[in-house]
């Protein structure tokens, strides 16, 4: 007799509820999905203990009919798809009919419901699954899910879930990227009747604001960009607002919480110049593409995506952050839409730097930027926190100027700058005889030396070091022919990989630039994400070592400066205040004469 048996449903679902129902939160998001499925406008969500003794699930959606409510526990039973092509072209968040049978083989469930339509409600209540019944329910228009004892009759489940108080911060958590993800629906949470989260469904910076607070919103960049047909848009953290893990991460792709390789190696390597060692970028971004680029059915969780081009999303995402937090020609161009603003620029621009705020102490004026990008250049819909916008001889030469990717756009100061010191032994001060400049001594020097080297590169001449001792690494047959098929390029930024033996090489010598480069880091590094790579240009990899570079050779903050020395520092600026240093932090600011009068009550 064979040995293989098909399954009875009963165990069948209790395989399912494996994958699908791993915890409390994973409950609690299968059941929010099926409201947000179910057009609900308003969402609340009431645990009781973690989430273990209790969950409860009130939405104002579409409702389940009398008739359908049995089989809305059956496995594969879902309104959602009911041919082979709707696969392909998913616009829900559920699809699978695995969720509502998997939860209730291991709890006890109720459902009640009221389609809009239908006169009375009615509920279904079922123990592991077992014995439902139907009964008359007094339900307004909605669905109201109670998932009881989960986990009351699988044991070693039950065995591994963590504190009651652990399983809550995951749910919370889960409930917080709904918000944001749904941010024209009402949710309202409670844990153990205490309200944690509500938000109103009024917008996504309300719903930013609700979850983390409307402080945070100024640590952000605001960016709304399309590129290679798909939208970008939300806040990322500038650089200086990183956190030290990655929970701070949130993508929606087509409105659907996802966390996938390509998309997180892509705003982590475009962030990677800007952030130190262990410091993760913060960003909540909503992306949208056509739904037919994109394959959901992945993971039993839904959570994972793949593209059918990876490198298209890729490049996207980094190209624009790359260009947010570069803050080169392509953002600087925002400053040139704002031209015609420019008497609000100014007035705005004098509350900026510095501002009173009462009790004598001086704050950053709050100033949120609204980036607005599309693929023919940035516009800037809010006035920039770029203390030169003013300037307008600037303004007119950045349209006169031809596009270099990693040249700043220069703002010179036409009066003679007169140096008056060093202070503190970081900052040099400098006035044009109207007003007072101040110059963060390593920034500047920073950028002189990336654009320097950069520079090199543009021009094909690197200056080139050979190496005493060659550094030879073995690589896979895969990284070997990418190795080989760049070589032309690597030559031509002055690093020389040869082949030295079968999917072996050596380097035999190397950019200045990449002198004291830990090279077994830098190879690993540079292969970490192939298929990323084939979608980025050499050299905009090697900018993050080219900054480091920059970043060590240059004078330090603390650094005493003799005369002699700040004399050739400025001359290397030559008179240039409007660049910043590769991370993106201002060279120069600038304290007008009439801050300072302000400060001492001179003019009001
Ligand atoms: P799926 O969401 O993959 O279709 P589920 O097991 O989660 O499968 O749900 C089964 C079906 O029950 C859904 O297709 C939907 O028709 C119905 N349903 C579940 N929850 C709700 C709800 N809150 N409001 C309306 N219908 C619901
Ligand atoms: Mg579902």
């Amino acid at each position: 007799m064979g040995k293989i048996n098909l399954l009875s449903s009963k165990i069948y679902n209790r395989i399912a509820a494996g994958e699908v129902v791993e915890r409390p939160a994973s409950v609690v998001k299968e059941l929010i999905e099926n409201s947000i499925d179910a057009g609900s406008k308003n969402i609340t969500i009431e645990i009781q203990n973690g989430g273990i003794s209790s969950i409860k699930i009130i939405d104002d959606g579409s409702g389940i009919e009398r008739d359908d409510l049995r089989n809305a526990i059956m496995p594969h039973a879902t309104s959602k798809i009911s041919k082979i092509d709707d696969l392909y072209n998913i616009q829900t968040l559920g699809f699978r009919g695995e969720a509502l049978s998997s939860i209730a083989s291991v709890s006890k469930l109720s459902i009640a419901s009221k389609p809009k339509e239908q006169e009375i409600g009615a509920s279904i209540y079922t123990e592991g699954g077992d014995n439902a019944e139907i009964c008359d329910d007094s339900i307004a228009k909605g669905t109201c899910i109670i998932v009881k004892n989960l986990f009351y009759n699988t044991p070693a489940r039950e065995k591994f879930l963590r504190s009651a108080k652990t399983e809550e911060n995951e749910i919370s958590a889960t409930i917080a990227r709904f918000i944001l993800g749904n941010s024209n629906i009402a949710f309202n949470y409670f844990a153990d009747s205490k309200n944690i989260l509500q938000s109103f469904g009024d917008g996504f910076e309300s719903a930013f604001a609700c979850v983390y607070g409307a402080s945070v919103i100024k640590d952000c960049y605001y960016i709304n960009a399309q590129k290679n047909g798909i939208n970008i848009n939300g806040y990322v953290g500038k650089p200086h607002y990183s956190k030290p893990n990655k929970s701070y991460q949130i993508v929606f792709l087509n409105g659907r919480f996802v966390q996938n390789q390509t998309i997180s190696s892509s705003i982590a390597n475009a962030y990677a110049p800007y952030l130190m060692k262990r410091q993760y970028p913060f960003y909540v971004l909503n992306i949208t593409m056509p739904s037919d680029s994109i394959d959901c059915n992945v993971h039993p969780n839904k959570i994972d995506v793949r593209f059918i081009n990876n490198q298209i999303i890729y490049g996207a995402l980094y190209s624009v952050l790359n260009k947010v937090l570069d803050g080169n020609r392509d953002a600087l161009n925002i400053v040139v839409e704002c031209n015609n603003q420019q008497s609000k620029s100014i007035k705005t621009l004098s509350e900026y730097v510095t501002h009173n705020n009462g009790d004598g102490a001086f704050r950053e004026t709050f100033k949120f930027d609204t980036l607005v990008f599309n693929d023919s250049g940035i516009k800037k819909e809010e006035v920039v926190d770029d203390i030169f916008v003013q300037n307008k001889a600037y303004l007119q030469s950045l349209e006169q100027t031809p596009t270099n990717k990693y040249q700043q756009q220069s703002i010179k100061i036409e009066k003679d700058l007169k140096l008056v010191g060093q202070a503190l032994n970081t900052f040099l001060i400098l006035e044009d005889g109207t007003d007072l400049y101040l110059i963060d001594q390593h920034a500047a020097h920073e950028r002189i030396l990336f654009d320097k080297f950069m520079g090199q590169i543009d021009k094909r001449s690197v200056e080139v070091q050979p190496m005493l001792l060659p550094y030879v690494f073995s690589v896979t047959p895969e990284e070997a022919e990418f190795i080989s098929s760049k070589s032309n390029t690597f030559e031509e930024i002055g690093l020389s990989i040869n082949e030295f033996g079968v999917n072996t090489y050596k380097i035999s010598s190397i950019p200045i630039f990449l002198q004291n480069v830990d090279f077994r880091i830098f190879i690993s590094d540079l292969l970490s994400d192939l298929n990323a790579l084939k979608s980025l240009t050499l050299t905009g990899l090697l900018k993050e070592k080219i900054a480091q570079k920059a970043c060590k050779s240059a004078v330090k903050a603390g650094d005493k400066l003799s005369n002699e020395n700040i004399e050739f520092l400025l001359g290397l600026l030559k008179g240039n205040l409007g660049l910043k240093c590769p991370h993106g932090r201002p060279v120069a600011v600038k304290i007008s004469r009439m801050e300072i009068d302000k400060w001492f009550k001179r003019i009001v």
